[in-house]
């Protein structure tokens, strides 16, 4: 099963994905944590993406690109995958269906989170990341909505969207509940 989770900085994506992708049995990609575990092991990568995370805006194309197709192509991903943070904008989703395209695959799902402004803001600064002070969290949410709420619009066929306020467990299952039947967990 190949499954995107969107969803605004604060929606809980990694939290739901941690779950999801142990319930679903299929590997977490996060773009996110592997641009911070290339940050934490000082990698080329790692020292070209560092200011666009401390910035709050998103890394180019041509670096993120590269890194997703990479991690898809590793043997526990071949049979399907969990991407959080991926991708961010039409142009990655194109970029993506290209990828699935040359190994015959596609999606299954697009999960969007949502959640009030205000609830997201009290999650991120309880969070305690490098980049979630309060400038740099104005500068997600902004770069969420010009150039990540379009993809709702780009995957409205796959997308299935949960409210993700509420106990960790409800919005679980809420998120396996929306997923197309014949991947349900009992
Ligand atoms: P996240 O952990 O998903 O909140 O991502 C943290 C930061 O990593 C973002 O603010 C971006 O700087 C960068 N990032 C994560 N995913 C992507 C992506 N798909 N495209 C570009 N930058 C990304």
């Amino acid at each position: 099963m190949r499954i995107v989770l969107v969803g605004p900085p604060g929606a809980g994506k990694g939290t739901q994905a941690t779950v999801l992708s142990r319930k679903l049995d299929i590997p977490h990609v996060s773009t996110g944590d592997l641009f911070r575990e290339h940050i934490g092991r000082q990698t080329l990568l790692g020292q070209e993406a560092k200011q666009y995370l401390d910035a709050g805006d998103l890394v180019p194309d041509h670096i993120t690109n590269g890194m997703v197709r990479q991690r898809l192509g590793e043997p526990d991903a071949r049979r399907g995958f969990l991407l959080d943070g991926f991708p961010r904008t039409v142009e990655q989703a194109e970029e993506l269906s290209g990828m699935l395209a040359e190994a015959g695959a596609e999606l299954d799902a697009v999960v969007e989170l949502t959640v009030p402004e205000d609830v997201v803001v009290e999650r991120l600064l309880g969070r305690g990341r490098p980049d979630d002070t309060e400038g740099v969290i104005r500068r997600r949410q902004q770069v969420y909505r010009t150039q990540t709420a379009p993809l709702l619009e780009h995957y409205a066929g796959l997308l299935r969207t949960v409210q993700a306020v509420g106990p960790v467990e409800e919005i679980t299952s809420r998120a396996l509940g929306a997923l197309p039947h014949h991947h349900r967990v009992a």
